[in-house]
This record gives C-alpha cells, sequence and structure tokens, in this order.
C-alpha cells in the first residue's frame, strides 16, 4: 500500500509482534512470530469478553488518532488486511463508517464450514454464540455501499471442505445488500488458484477504480 503512494499504518495487534503475551515473549526471531492470541482468547471468553472485540476497539481508536492527526484525506480511509487481518477488516469496517474502501483477504467463508468444522483455528475467531444468529456474509452486509475487495483462494484449506462454495454463499449475502443500493458493482472478487496466502497484483487496478467513483 504504500509502494501505492498511501499513507499506512501497521498496527500490532494484541498478542502479536511487541504485544505478545508473556508466555510467548523473546526476542529471537522465531519467537518474535509468535502469536499469543489463543492465551487472550482462552482469558477473555471466561471473562465474557472477545478478543475480536479487543481488537476493533484498538482499530477504533486507531481511526481516532488519523483523524486526530488532521493531515490525511480522512475521507479515503481504508482498510486492508489478510487472514486474522482480514477478520480484523471486516470488524472494523463492519462496525465504524469511517473505513471507506475496505479489502478483506483469505477471511470470508461461513462460519460452520471454516470455524465451527475445522475447530481447530484459534479461538480468537469466535464470538460466543454469534454462528446461532447470524454468518460472517450478514457481517460483511454492513460494510455495503463501499467499495470492498475480497480476496479469495481456491485451494486456501480455510474455506473448509466445500471450497469456494463456501465462500461465494457468503458472498451472495453481501451482494444483495449491496444490490439494496444499487451498488453490486463496487465488491470486486479477487479470485486466484493459490493457497492460504496475500495478494497484491490486483490492488492497484481495484483502487485505481475506487478512485475513479469518486
Ligand atoms: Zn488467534
Amino acid at each position: 500500500m504504500a509502494k501505492l503512494g498511501y499513507a499506512v499504518l501497521c498496527p500490532d495487534c494484541r498478542g502479536f509482534g511487541e504485544r505478545r503475551e508473556a508466555a510467548l515473549q523473546g526476542e529471537e526471531e522465531n519467537e518474535f512470530l509468535n502469536s499469543t492470541c489463543f492465551h487472550l482468547a482462552h482469558m477473555a471468553e471466561p471473562l465474557g469478553m472477545t478478543v475480536i472485540g479487543m481488537c476493533t476497539w484498538d482499530l477504533m481508536r486507531l481511526l481516532d488518532y488519523v483523524w486526530e492527526r488532521g493531515e490525511w484525506d480522512v475521507e479515503s480511509v481504508g482498510c486492508v488486511g489478510f487472514s486474522g487481518g482480514g477478520m480484523q477488516t471486516l470488524w472494523l469496517s463492519a462496525l465504524d463508517d469511517r473505513i471507506k474502501t475496505v479489502i478483506i483477504s483469505g477471511y470470508l467463508y461461513g462460519y460452520s464450514d471454516s470455524l465451527l468444522r475445522l475447530n481447530g483455528n484459534c479461538n480468537c475467531n469466535y464470538v460466543p454464540h454469534l454462528w446461532e444468529h447470524v454468518d460472517m456474509g450478514d457481517i460483511g452486509a454492513l460494510l455495503a455501499p463501499r467499495p470492498l475487495m475480497v480476496q479469495s483462494a481456491r485451494s486456501d484449506h480455510l474455506n473448509g471442505y466445500r471450497g469456494m462454495e463456501n465462500v461465494l454463499e457468503q458472498l451472495d449475502v453481501i451482494k444483495k445488500a449491496y444490490d439494496l443500493y444499487g451498488k453490486e458493482d463496487v465488491i470486486y472478487h479477487d479470485i486466484w488458484d493459490g493457497g492460504h496466502c496475500f495478494h497484491g497484483e490486483n490492488l492497484e487496478k481495484f483502487l485505481n477504480g475506487v478512485m475513479e467513483m469518486k
């Protein structure tokens, strides 16, 4: 994003980087790549809290900071994230309209296949009981009518046993919400053949399209 000319803030998420819990701190490279979101989630849930709630709160405060700086074009603020970053992007953008452009990579699929059947995922992904009421597409519907890029990989194991079908079903829910605004054309589904990884090839094309819409 910086190479494309954007001012970029790249915060350490709770449980990652310099914000690791005591259990897995250390300065060696392999230690620095540890994540301790599991430890946070393990204690948050008994206390009636969620890691994604805490992360979203942090990111909202980061947006406050962006506004306070007073030097950036706050009407063009976007959020981009991959995997757990995609999860944070989804929730922040759904809950805070200050995000005007949304790029979610490797994190848009149905809860049942991807997060209940694949029960090896970190429990920072879960909001207790949420799946009984809404699916990920319903949360994504809150992004309408803002420009949205979703990156999915056909071989991403996190799509679940039905693969892209589990992605497309949720995207359809989102599209219905955009359709209410007559804005289905601002959703760009970027599909490629690889596994669970971010790719930047089409970012510029998408963002140029967003600029042209303004
Ligand atoms: Zn986690």
